[in-house]
């Protein structure tokens, strides 16, 4: 793992939260990007070396939905900056986390992603990211 390379937050309105997180933080984000195989919109802030992400639910189904009606509003994943996804998720197998993916997929912000299981981590969400080179 390099580094935390963004916190997930899940909210209701990302445009609510976009004028809340930029008084907050002095600036706007640097992009809004919806990923529609996730049902999200999303919006990012960088935030010195690491990124705060907002996540809005685009239909009921979405992850983010459910987690607003099981919990509300708040931190939704940490996020680790990795080099080689592949080998980190083999490795983390094989320590006993459960992987929610199998194989890496695309996730907002160009990176590849896979998700760990809260349950493996005292209930946080973990998300693994590497960036994609093209
Ligand atoms: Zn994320």
């Amino acid at each position: 793992m390099n580094k935390i390379e963004h916190i997930g937050i899940a909210v209701k309105s990302i445009a609510a939260a976009n004028e809340i997180y930029t008084k907050l933080l002095g600036y706007q984000p640097y992009k809004t990007e919806a990923v529609a195989s996730e049902g999200v919109q999303t919006s990012f802030f960088t935030c010195g070396d690491s990124k705060i992400e907002l996540l809005e639910a685009t239909h009921p189904d979405s992850p983010i939905a459910k987690f607003i009606d099981k919990r509300g509003e708040g931190v939704h994943h940490l996020a680790f900056s990795v080099t080689n996804i592949e080998a980190e998720m083999e490795r983390l197998e094989k320590e006993g986390f459960v992987l929610l993916n199998s194989t890496p997929k695309r996730g907002a912000d160009n990176k590849l992603v896979a998700f760990l299981h809260p349950k493996s981590s005292h209930g946080v969400l973990v998300e693994l990211c590497q960036d994609i080179v093209e």
